[in-house]
């Protein structure tokens, strides 16, 4: 049963109150043909979209099924207006980019019918007003009779009890119009139908109870119930639910009839996308490169101790940081004071023990390709330059020994890393090495040794085969009391029996792949010749004397030896002149990367439970330098998808404006969608599930963008720096970026889709 108790409905419009329903009784039957007539702005809309739940009243009640409506709640009248009531408008208002059969499937696709059900009963009622040959036709492609065949198609197609039609045939002709009459009067046999007309005639044609209203008033009823002799039957109401299928069609469809605004927008917003996804590909491939750099060519360098050293460790690293960088305001007083900020306390002396150097010659052999004993033992080197002797001082140039293997079998430093340019490898001890840079350059003081220093290019030739003369001290000093002088007579010293005499027998050059950091241009002796340098010395007359002595036997200075400082110097001398005794610094070089790393670990276990003064520190060169690398390209990757970040913000906003637009255009849609039972949420679904459309669209046509430039990308950097496919997409990023894009534009699109949904049906369905 349908009843309508004293409704009142009014419309404000600024300060205007418009009463477009006054104190409205009406009770109908379950099966009649009622037409409301009346002039225009009576109100009859207005009370079929209050039977229908479209529009609410403002007071009085709607009763269905003995039920009062004012305790519906949104579910209950969308529910009602999806199984209960068939819509038939003035203007058909069908779905103009979905087909005829889809328009009509639409109510039972919000009642959640399956689709071969829906197709089905969608066929048969097209069937019934005409229509079985023009189910894929879009509405545009229909007669103004044909539409609203359609749309009376689409009222019956969920059975409901009720159909209310608001002056189906108003837009007309005569001849349709009867057409359209006789096939509401068909229908009207089991239903309810309440149809508004202006047509007195039609309705007194077809109708059996006519109604007419003025001024929002009922004033006649040819055909009133009988509430004492007529009894009253219920309607039937079920229960509406879209699935996001649905919504997800819906949209697709829509979209489908706008594919080049859809793709535009897509391609916007996948901008962002492209250029983190570009990035990142770039700064995953540069990290990868360095990586390989570093395992291939930083393992080249050695890891260093030595006597003095930095503390690295990370206070001290930290307190050093800030000290540096510190901003603190310059005082404006007239006195000084002094400072406690010495950079002494960043300094670590390493005592290098012989337990410790032990400790070193265990290292794993197979993690080490060569160890280095720096020594500060001097060698008096001679040269004759022009047929002069000269002295070489040793101090401006780089002479050091070659690094010795841990076992007889490995292949060591000179073999793995180095090209042998001309001659060969020492094989006594009296043999030199000549490493060159990688430009095949050596400081001047080495052609001035050599006596080449005139010369602008030297041969390889005019290298190997140079001869330097070693002197040992018993030969070089002379004793003068409780001192020592240097031997003034070169020529005497130059020719010496017990001089050795150094050649040079082989011209080296680090390997094209190693950094040219780890290149160290100078002469090489063998460990031999080290040894025995320091076995002939050590026994030497000036080493014994100044052994004893607490004056430097050769200037005479006194030693403080009651300071740490004076025996230092003491010590220093000693070594200089060749006491053995511990070297003054180490270097390890490790095979790769890997082995370095274990080098490192070995050297901690070291330090592990020993006081701080006896730990050692070491500097491993290729930790600091990878860690400098990497950190660099972390702070400019980061920097640049910041950049690229605003983008997506800007495709969010853009997003949004897109889907209010559509809302907007949508407007219509929506009123529909609400008159066939769609609820609040259905609507905003189908909004959100349109954004997410073109949120997917953008992310993936995104990364295919990027996956495709990537190839003349990384064409022009084989141009520049060699390297092949350097940029590479990690797909664990792909699907990130993609899941942020359709997040994003969910985000851009949530607002107007919660705008859509609040919609009022009533003023959706007057919108053109
Ligand atoms: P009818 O269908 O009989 O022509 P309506 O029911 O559409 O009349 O309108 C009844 C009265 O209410 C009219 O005066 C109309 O201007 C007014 N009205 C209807 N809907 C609105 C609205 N949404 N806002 C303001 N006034 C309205
Ligand atoms: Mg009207």
């Amino acid at each position: 049963m349908l009843e309508l108790k004293k409704i009142n409905k009014s419309y404000r419009t600024g300060d205007f109150n418009q009463q477009a329903l006054k104190d409205v009784s009406l009770e109908f039957r379950k099966n009649e043909f009622v037409a409301i007539l009346g002039p225009s702005g009576s109100g009859k809309t207005t009370l079929l979209n209050i039977i229908g739940g479209l529009d609410k009243y403002d007071s009085g009640n709607l009763i269905i099924n003995n039920k009062s409506t004012k305790n519906f709640k949104e579910k209950d009248w969308d529910a009602y207006r999806n199984n209960c009531i068939g819509f038939i408008f003035q203007s058909y208002n069908l779905i103009s980019h979905m087909d005829i059969l889809s328009n009509v499937e639409m109510g039972m696709t919000l009642s959640g019918k399956k689709s071969k059900e829906r197709l089905k009963k969608a066929k048969e009622v097209l069937n019934i007003v005409g229509l079985k040959d023009h189910l894929h036709k879009k509405p545009n492609q229909l007669s103004g009779g044909q539409m609203q065949r359609v749309a009376i198609a689409r009222a019956l197609a969920n059975n409901p009890d009720i159909i209310l039609a608001d002056e189906p045939t108003g837009a007309l002709d005569s001849k349709t119009s009867i057409q359209i009459m006789d096939l509401i009067k068909e229908i009207a046999k089991d239903k309810l139908v309440i149809m508004v007309t202006h047509n007195p005639t039609l309705a007194k044609q077809y109708a059996n109870r006519i109604i007419e209203m003025k001024d929002g008033e009922i004033i006649s009823d040819s055909n009133p119930i009988n509430k004492e002799t007529e009894a009253k039957e219920n309607f039937k109401i079920g229960k509406t639910s879209m699935n996001i299928l649905t919504a997800l069609h819906l949209s697709l469809n829509n979209i489908r009839t706008k594919k080049g605004r859809t793709f535009l927008t897509a391609l916007a917003s996948s901008i962002g996308i492209i250029g983190i996804a570009l990035i990142l590909s770039l700064s995953n491939g540069f990290d990868k490169q360095i990586d390989i750099f570093e395992k291939n060519t930083l393992s080249a360098l050695p890891i260093i101790i030595s006597k003095q050293s930095m503390n690295l460790d990370e206070e001290s690293m930290q307190k050093m940081q800030e000290e540096i960088t510190s901003t603190d305001s310059y005082p404006d007083t007239s006195y000084i004071t002094f400072t406690d900020n010495d950079m002494d306390k960043y300094v670590h002396t390493n005592k290098i023990t012989t337990d410790f150097i032990d400790y070193i010659e265990k290292i794993s052999e197979e993690d080490v390709i060569g160890i280095n004993y720096i020594r500060t033992v001097g060698m008096n080197l001679f040269q004759k330059v022009d047929g002069k002797v000269k002295q070489i001082q040793t101090t401006n140039l780089n002479i050091s020994s070659i690094p010795h293997t841990l076992s007889e079998n490995s292949k060591g430093v000179i073999d793995e890393r180095f090209d042998i340019l001309k001659g060969r490898k020492p094989t006594t001890k009296e043999e030199l090495l000549l490493e060159v840079d990688s430009k095949n350059q050596v400081s001047k003081d080495f052609l001035d040794l050599l006596g080449l220093t005139n010369e602008e290019k030297i041969d390889f030739d005019e290298i190997i085969g140079k001869e330097i003369t070693l002197v040992f001290n018993d030969d070089y000093y002379t004793q003068l009391g409780n001192y020592f002088v240097p031997n003034k007579d070169l020529e005497q010293l130059y020719t010496n029996d017990n001089n050795l005499k150094l050649k040079i027998v082989g011209i080296i050059r680090l390997k094209e792949d190693y950094p040219s950091i780890a290149s160290n241009p100078g002469l090489y002796y063998t460990n031999e010749l080290l040894d025995y340098v320091i076995s002939q010395n050590s026994k030497s007359a000036i080493v014994k004397r100044q052994k004893e002595e607490d004056n430097n036997v050769l200037t005479g200075e006194l030693f403080d030896l009651n300071s740490e400082e004076g025996k230092l110097a003491k010590e220093t001398i000693l070594e200089y002149l060749g006491n053995e005794s511990v070297p003054y610094g180490i270097q390890i070089h490790p095979v790769d990367f890997e082995s370095k790393e274990r080098i490192v670990n070995y050297l901690d276990e070291y330090n592990q439970n020993k006081k701080e003064e006896e730990k050692i520190a070491y500097i491993d060169q290729a930790d600091l330098m990878s860690s400098l690398s990497s950190n660099i390209m972390d702070a400019i990757t980061i920097v640049l998808i910041a950049f690229s970040s605003i983008s997506l913000v800007v495709s969010c906003i853009m997003i949004g404006i897109i889907m209010y637009i559509s809302v907007l255009e949508r407007t219509k849609e929506i009123g529909i969608l609400r008159s066939l039972g769609a609820r609040k949420k259905d609507i905003s679904r189908v909004f959100n599930a349109e954004t997410f459309i073109i949120g997917i669209t953008s992310g993936l046509l995104g990364i295919i963008i990027a996956r495709l430039l990537l190839f003349p990308v990384n064409s022009l950097l084989k141009n520049l720096t060699d390297l092949e496919n350097i940029a590479i997409l990690n797909p664990l990023h792909a699907i990130i970026l993609v899941s942020i894009s359709v997040f994003l534009t969910l985000i851009g699109g949530a607002i107007p889709a919660n705008l859509a949904s609040k919609k009022d049906p009533v003023i959706a369905l007057r919108t053109e």
